[in-house]
C-alpha cells in the first residue's frame, strides 16, 4: 500500500508542474551542475542561429552618379558579403546630393572593413581625414566598379585607389597602369580620364596567381556580359595588378590589357579593387562574388581563408547565381 503511494506521489505534479520525481532528481545535481544541464538543455532545443560573420563592415552608400543604381548595388554587395559567413555589415547612408554634409561622421575605427560604394559630393574635411586615418593605421577597404569614379581631386583616395576614371579625370590626373614585357608599368598615355567600350562577356587573365586573393582560381576565366573599364588613371602607386582583360578595339575598347582586380595598399591599410559590376546582373557572376568575398577578407585581415567554390567559372563558361 505504501510502495503504490509513494508510486502515485511521485508522478502527481505540484503547483510548479514538477512531479516528485523530477525534484528528487533535481536535488540530487549541484546548483551549478543544474545550471549548465540548463544551458545545454537551451541550446540543445534553440533553432540553429544565422552566424553572422565576426569581421565588421561598413558600406558607405548615398549618392551615385546618373550611369549606376549604386544603393541597390549596395543591397546586393551586403548579400554577397553576408553569404561568405564572414562579414557582419551594416550601411552609412550619406544626405542626398547637394544637402548638408555637415553630420555625416562615420565611425570608420570600429570597423575592420569599409565598402565605398558611393559617388557624389564630397564627405566632411573632418570625415575624409578620419578616414584617411582609418586607412592609414590598417583599414580595410574595398572599391567596386563606378566607386573608382569618385573624389577625383581628392589626393588620398587616389592614393587608396590607385587608378579611376571620370569624376573630372582627364589625361592629366596621372599614368594608366600598362602590361609591357610581362611586368605592370605606369605609364603616361593620352585619351580620357576613364572610358569603356560596349558590354560584352571578356576573359579575365590572372596576373597574380601567388596573392592570396587569388591563390586557386583558374589562370583564365570568362566574366559574364560587362562594362570593362579603360584608362583608368591615377597616382598608380603601390597596385599589384591581380587579373587584366583585354580591352578590343571592336568594341570600343583601348587595345590594351587594362586592370580588372587590384589589391593597393595605403600606409598600413588594404584596398581591394575590382572594375567589374556595373549592375545587379553582373553581380550574379560567380567570378564577381568570389573574387569580391576573398578580396574583402584580405582587405579585412590581410589573409584569405576561403575556398574556391566548385561553381567558379572556367575560361570558356561563365556561371552565375540566381
Ligand atoms: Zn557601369
Amino acid at each position: 500500500m505504501n510502495i503504490l503511494h509513494d508510486g502515485l506521489r511521485r508522478v502527481e505534479r505540484d503547483s510548479r508542474g514538477q512531479t516528485w520525481l523530477e525534484r528528487d532528481l533535481l536535488r540530487c545535481l549541484s546548483p551549478r551542475l543544474r545550471k549548465w544541464l540548463l544551458l545545454g538543455l537551451v541550446l540543445a532545443f534553440s533553432p540553429l542561429p544565422v552566424l553572422a560573420g565576426t569581421l565588421r563592415t561598413l558600406i558607405v552608400q548615398g549618392q551615385s552618379n546618373a550611369a549606376h543604381d549604386m544603393m541597390a548595388g549596395s543591397v546586393e554587395l551586403k548579400k554577397i558579403l553576408e553569404s561568405a559567413g564572414l562579414f557582419s555589415v551594416e550601411f552609412a547612408t550619406t544626405p542626398a546630393k547637394g544637402q548638408d554634409m555637415s553630420g555625416f561622421k562615420p565611425d570608420f575605427a570600429a570597423y575592420d572593413l569599409v565598402v565605398v560604394n558611393y559617388d557624389g559630393d564630397r564627405w566632411p574635411a573632418e570625415t575624409e581625414a578620419a578616414f584617411e586615418k582609418y586607412m592609414g593605421n590598417g583599414g580595410g577597404m574595398v572599391v567596386v566598379h563606378s566607386a573608382d569614379n569618385a573624389f577625383g581631386r581628392w589626393k588620398e583616395f587616389n592614393e587608396m585607389i590607385g587608378v579611376g576614371g571620370w569624376g573630372g579625370r582627364t589625361a592629366k590626373s596621372g599614368p594608366c597602369l600598362r602590361f609591357r614585357d610581362g611586368q605592370w608599368v605606369a605609364l603616361e598615355a593620352p585619351g580620357p580620364g576613364g572610358s569603356h567600350g560596349r558590354p560584352h562577356p571578356y576573359v579575365v587573365t590572372t596576373r597574380a596567381p601567388d596573392h592570396p586573393i587569388m591563390q586557386g582560381l583558374p589562370a583564365q576565366w570568362l566574366h559574364v556580359s560587362d562594362e570593362l573599364y579603360d584608362r583608368l588613371r591615377g597616382p598608380a602607386r603601390n597596385v599589384t595588378v591581380l587579373a587584366s582583360a583585354m580591352t578590343d578595339p571592336n568594341t570600343g575598347g583601348s587595345g590594351e590589357e587594362e586592370p580588372v582586380l587590384m589589391a593597393v595598399t595605403y600606409g598600413r591599410g588594404r584596398v581591394f579593387h575590382s572594375t567589374m559590376g556595373h549592375g545587379i546582373s553582373q553581380m550574379k557572376c560567380v567570378g564577381f562574388i568570389v573574387t569580391l568575398q576573398r578580396g574583402a577578407e584580405w582587405a579585412a585581415t590581410g589573409k584569405v581563408t576561403q575556398k574556391v567554390p566548385d561553381d567558379f567559372p572556367s575560361a570558356t563558361e561563365s556561371r552565375t547565381r540566381p
